[in-house]
C-alpha cells in the first residue's frame, strides 16, 4: 500500500527535455499531469547540455545568407545515420523543428543566439539557445510552471509502472529524502527518463566489446536507464540499443571514487594525440562521433594521451559544472584538474613526458619535431594527417602535459520502439495501451532517429520534439485535445 495516492490525468516520469515539453503540450490541451523528477531539480541532462539544436529553415539562418530545406537537411541526416535512421521520424522532426522547436521554444521565452557547424552538415544549422542547455530548460520549466496544469514531485522516482486489465494506469514512486511512497493514478503515463550512458553495466551490456577495455560514463547523473528497466517489464520493444555515441575527448574523473565518470575537454586548439605506441593517428581538429571516436578506436589499446604545453592549457575548457560558472571556465579548478589528476602526467622535457606516458621515446619525439617543422616551414597545415595550424602553436614552452583520454558513453541512439504517436510498441508493433515514451530512452525518438551517428543538435532537439508529440497524443487518448498537430514546413 502506497503512502499517498493522487490522481491526474496524465503522469510524466521524468522532468528533463522530453517530460517538460510534454507537460507543456499536455498542459495547453487542458489535462492535469502530475510529473516526478528523481532529483531534486527539474532540467534533466537536458539543462547541463550544449542546448545545441538541429533546426531547418530558420531566420537565424537566412540572417546569415544561409538557406536551408527540410530535403537537403533530410539527405544529410540520412546519410550520416549510415543506413540505420528511422527515417519517417527523421523526416517528422526534421519537417516540424522550424515551426514546432524554433518558433515554439521562442514563444515561450527562449532565445536562439547563433549557428555552428558540425560534421556531416552541408550548412551551418546547429542553434545554440541563450546560455545553452541551461538557459532552453529554464524557459521550458518557467512555461510548464506557469501554467499550473503540472503538479510536479521532485526528489521523487519512479519504481514501478502501474497496469490494470492489460492497461497502464499510473506509477508508483518513491521520495528520495522522506521514503514516503506514492501512487499516481493515470488514464495515460509518459516514460521520459533519459537515457543509460551513466549506467556503465548498461553501456557495457549494450557493448560488450569494452569489457576488456576503459570506458567511461559520460550522461547526465539521472540517465541511469531506469526508465527502460520499467519498460521492459511490461513487454516494449527496444532496438539499436549498441548504437551509443561515444566521444573520446575525455579523461576520467578523479574526483568520482569508482572514476567512471569521465571530464570532457573538447577541441583544445594546438593539441595533439598519440596512441601507446606514441603515434599520432588523427587530425586532432575533428572531434566528432563519427570521425574522431572510430580513429581511436581502431587503436591497440583503445585509448589516448592528449599532449599540451602550458599555453595550450589556457585554451583547456571542461565541459562539467565543477570547472565552470556559467559561461566561464575556472582556470584554477582546471589547474587544479591539471595538477591532481593521475590520469595526467606534466614533465619539463618532451622524453621526460614520453617516459612517464610509458610510450616509445624516439617515436614520441619525431611525432612532436614533425608537427613543430610544419610551423618553422610556414605551413597552414601539418603533413600527416591535414590538420589546420591556424589556431595552433609549436611545442615549445613546458612544462609539457600528457592527459589520458579513454571512450566516453555520451548519448543512446537507441532505445524504445514507439509509433509517430510516441506509443510504446511491444515486440509484436503493437502499442501497449497507455503508455507512452519519447526522448532518449526512445533513442531520442521514435527508437533510433539518428541512427548510427548524428549530425548534432539531433539529441535535444528530437527529445523536446517528441515530448510534445507525446504530450499531445497521451492528453488524446485521456480525453483532451486532439492530438499533437503541429506545422511542418512544406512548400505551398
Ligand atoms: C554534457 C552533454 C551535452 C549535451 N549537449 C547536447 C547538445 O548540445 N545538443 C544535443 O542535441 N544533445 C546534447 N546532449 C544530449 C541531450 O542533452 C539529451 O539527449 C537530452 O537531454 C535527452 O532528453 P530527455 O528528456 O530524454 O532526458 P533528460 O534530459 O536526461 O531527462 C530525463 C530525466 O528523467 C529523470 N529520471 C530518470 N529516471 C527517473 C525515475 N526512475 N524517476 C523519476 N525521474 C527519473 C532524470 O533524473 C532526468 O531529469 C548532451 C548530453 C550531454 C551529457
Amino acid at each position: 500500500m502506497a503512502d499517498t495516492h493522487i490522481e491526474a490525468d496524465i503522469a510524466i516520469i521524468g522532468g528533463g527535455g522530453a517530460g517538460i515539453a510534454a507537460a507543456i503540450e499536455a498542459g495547453d490541451d487542458g489535462a492535469k499531469i502530475t510529473l516526478i523528477e528523481q532529483a531534486e531539480t527539474l532540467g534533466g541532462t537536458a539543462a547541463i547540455s550544449g542546448g545545441g539544436c538541429l533546426i531547418v529553415g530558420t531566420p537565424l539562418q537566412e540572417s546569415q545568407g544561409i538557406h536551408d530545406t527540410p530535403d537537403l537537411a533530410f539527405e544529410d541526416w540520412v546519410k550520416w545515420g549510415q543506413g540505420a535512421a528511422d527515417e519517417q521520424w527523421a523526416r517528422f522532426y526534421i519537417d516540424h523543428s522550424l515551426h514546432d522547436l524554433y518558433f515554439w521554444a521562442e514563444k515561450l521565452g527562449a532565445k536562439w543566439m547563433d549557428l555552428k557547424f558540425q560534421e556531416g552538415n552541408r550548412v551551418f544549422r546547429w542553434h545554440r539557445p541563450q546560455n545553452n542547455g541551461l538557459g532552453l530548460m529554464t524557459a521550458l520549466i518557467n512555461a510548464a510552471k506557469s501554467k499550473g496544469t503540472t503538479r510536479i514531485m521532485t526528489g521523487t522516482a519512479a519504481e514501478k509502472i502501474l497496469t490494470e486489465n492489460g492497461r497502464v494506469c499510473g506509477v508508483r514512486a518513491t521520495n528520495g529524502k522522506s521514503g514516503e511512497t506514492t501512487e499516481i493514478h493515470s488514464r495515460t503515463l509518459i516514460v521520459a527518463t533519459g537515457g543509460f550512458n551513466s549506467n556503465l553495466d548498461m553501456v557495457l551490456e549494450a557493448r560488450p566489446e569494452f569489457k576488456a577495455f576503459k570506458v567511461m560514463e559520460g550522461s547526465g547523473r539521472g540517465a541511469t536507464g531506469w526508465g527502460h528497466k520499467l519498460i521492459r517489464e511490461l513487454g516494449g520493444y527496444f532496438t539499436h540499443m549498441n548504437h551509443i555515441w561515444f566521444y573520446v575527448y575525455a579523461t576520467p574523473d578523479y574526483r568520482d571514487p569508482q572514476a567512471r565518470r569521465g571530464l570532457v575537454f573538447r577541441l583544445t586548439p594546438g593539441y595533439i594525440w598519440v596512441n601507446q605506441q606514441g603515434r599520432r593517428f588523427h587530425d586532432e581538429s575533428r572531434t566528432g562521433g563519427a570521425s574522431a571516436t572510430p580513429a581511436l578506436l581502431a587503436q591497440n589499446p583503445p585509448h589516448a594521451w592528449a599532449i599540451l604545453d602550458t599555453p595550450m592549457t589556457a585554451k583547456m575548457e571542461v565541459a562539467d559544472p565543477y570547472y565552470r560558472d556559467g559561461d566561464k571556465v575556472r582556470r584554477d579548478k582546471v589547474q587544479e584538474l591539471l595538477d591532481n589528476s593521475p590520469y595526467i602526467r606534466k614533465a619539463d622535457t618532451l622524453s621526460e613526458l614520453a617516459k612517464k606516458i610509458e610510450v616509445d621515446v624516439s617515436t614520441f619525439l619525431s611525432e612532436v619535431e614533425r608537427y613543430n617543422k610544419a610551423f618553422d616551414a610556414g605551413l597552414e597545415r601539418e603533413p600527416a594527417f591535414g590538420k589546420s595550424l591556424k589556431q595552433s602553436k609549436k611545442f615549445d614552452t613546458p612544462p609539457y602535459y600528457a592527459i589520458q583520454l579513454f571512450p566516453l558513453a555520451r548519448k543512446n541512439f537507441g532505445g524504445v520502439k514507439t509509433d509517430l504517436r510516441c506509443r510504446v510498441l511491444d515486440k509484436y508493433f503493437e502499442p501497449i495501451p497507455g503508455l507512452y515514451a519519447a526522448g532518449e530512452v526512445a533513442g531520442m525518438a521514435g527508437g533510433h532517429i539518428n541512427g548510427k551517428a548524428g549530425l548534432e543538435g539531433t539529441m535535444l532537439g528530437p527529445s523536446i520534439f517528441s515530448g510534445r508529440v507525446a504530450g499531445g497524443w497521451a492528453a488524446h487518448e485521456a480525453g483532451f485535445g486532439p492530438g499533437f498537430v503541429g506545422k511542418p514546413n512544406r512548400p505551398g
